[in-house]
């Protein structure tokens, strides 16, 4: 397979490019997907723009109110080692060692993992279930986006003609707020997740105030399991709360039967590791 590989040096160079060469034009960050679509012949560039030449995209930041900004060339390893990221997020940490082998986190990043847009993509549960935005520059404009409302099917995202994602930024976890990802593969983390779940709650001794709940694997798209955080919030939490939330975010997956798990499989999955997720946050 013949391309021509472009090294853009700057934002504005990559998206004028996409937007000229729309639909002709892919995007190349550490390629441990790409490169699996180009050899699968899956799809067939004219051009491949290889964004990890822009300087500045590889960056982890927190600003004064503990908001975290992602550059999206930063490495699937680095978020894993970060000792700020594991200290103060870290249901991302955690998402990121779930993500294939240390040689796979150290070349794919956070936004290849994102803009791939497969239902599995690891980190996604936990950056929806912490109510991450993405930051998105095209040719005309830039615009932010709940990551939640990002994806709209496997492989497909709202990205519109020569539009690329450039950040991802992530409030900062309230206090008495916890979080927890859980990934159910075959073959553990170098496998690709059967159900990933997580989930993010600030509790008070009581009462959980608020929960997000987010599942992978099991939909067209990563989803919020917004049954189950309707079940649990503003209530005192107890075992048959739990199960309740779990069976919500069962009945709301939407899975399919493929080589790894059959969708009865996975949506028996859901109900077990949203019990566990929530047990895990609730103690
Ligand atoms: C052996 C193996 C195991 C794996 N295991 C897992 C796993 O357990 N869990 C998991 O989630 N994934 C897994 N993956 C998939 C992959 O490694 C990750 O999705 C990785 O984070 C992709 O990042 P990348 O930089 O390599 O993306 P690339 O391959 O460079 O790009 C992926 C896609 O995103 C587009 N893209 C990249 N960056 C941008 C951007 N900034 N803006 C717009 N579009 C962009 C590209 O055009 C391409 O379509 C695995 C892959 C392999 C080969």
């Amino acid at each position: 397979m013949r391309f021509e590989y472009v090294e853009p040096r700057t934002v504005g160079e990559a998206v004028s490019f996409l937007s000229a060469y729309d639909g002709k034009a892919k995007i190349i960050a550490g390629g441990t997907d790409l490169i699996n679509l180009i050899q699968s012949k899956s799809i067939r560039p004219d051009y491949v723009v290889d964004i990890a030449c822009i300087p500045g995209l590889d960056y982890v930041k927190y600003d004064g109110k503990g908001d975290l900004f992602i550059g999206v060339l930063t490495t699937i390893r680095t978020l894993e080692v970060s000792a700020e990221v594991k200290k103060r997020h870290p249901v991302i940490a955690q998402a990121a060692r779930r993500l294939g082998s240390v040689a796979i986190r150290n070349v794919g990043t956070i936004g290849g993992n994102l803009c791939h847009a497969s239902p599995a993509a690891e980190t996604a549960p936990s950056l929806i279930a912490l109510g991450a935005r993405v930051k998105i520059v095209g040719p005309m404009e830039e615009r932010t986006l709940a990551l939640e409302d990002f994806f709209i099917g496997p492989g497909q995202t709202v990205l519109r003609r020569g539009e690329m994602m450039v950040e991802i930024q992530v409030p900062a976890m309230q206090p008495h707020t916890k979080g927890v990802y859980l990934k159910h593969s075959i073959r553990g983390p170098a496998d690709l997740a059967i159900v990933g779940v997580a989930a993010v709650a600030t509790c008070d001794p009581e009462r959980c105030e608020e929960v997000r709940i987010a599942l992978g694997a099991v939909a067209p798209t990563p989803i919020r399991a917004r049954n189950a955080e309707e079940a649990l919030e503003g209530k005192q939490i107890d075992g048959r709360l739990i199960e309740t939330a779990a069976r919500a975010a069962s009945d709301q997956s939407r899975p399919i039967t493929d080589l790894r798990a059959s969708a009865g499989y996975r949506k028996e999955m859901v109900k077990v590791f949203t019990r566990s997720a929530i047990r895990e946050i609730f103690g």
